[in-house]
């Protein structure tokens, strides 16, 4: 664990439960507790990154990871030929939460664009 407050690092840790659908040895990816769509799967790299403003170059190889990961779970839940939308919120007015960044993949309806 990297930050010991924080959530998502605990839930990385095996400290806190949760519907995990991928791992890696650099990636976690688990159901979102409160789903906004039929498939609704959180994706984080397992070292603590707070928000997107927080992204270095140096981090970039995990952060890519995030993305890698993305395709191999939207085929795994029979979502990537229709569509999704893969997102991150930054701070508080994009909703932004929890701090450990995390890509959120929703899918398995249509998703109304702007977002709101
Ligand atoms: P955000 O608002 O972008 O920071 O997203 C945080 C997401 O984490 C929200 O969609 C929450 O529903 C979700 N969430 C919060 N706690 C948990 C948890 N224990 N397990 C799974 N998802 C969670």
């Amino acid at each position: 664990m990297n930050e010991p407050d924080c959530l998502f690092c605990k839930i990385s840790a095996g400290e806190i439960p949760a519907d995990i659908v991928y791992e890696d040895d650099k990636v976690l990816a688990f159901r979102d507790i409160a789903p906004k769509a039929p498939t609704h799967i959180l994706v984080i790299p397992k070292r603590h990154i707070a928000t997107i403003n927080n992204i270095r170059e140096e981090d970039a190889h995990d952060v890519g990871l995030l993305f890698a990961a993305a395709a191999v779970i939207a085929k795994q839940e029979d979502i990537a030929d229709e569509g999704y939308r893969a997102v991150m919120n930054c701070n508080e007015a994009a909703g932004q939460t929890v701090f450990h960044l995390h890509l959120h993949i929703l899918g398995g309806r249509s998703l109304d664009w702007p977002p709101g």
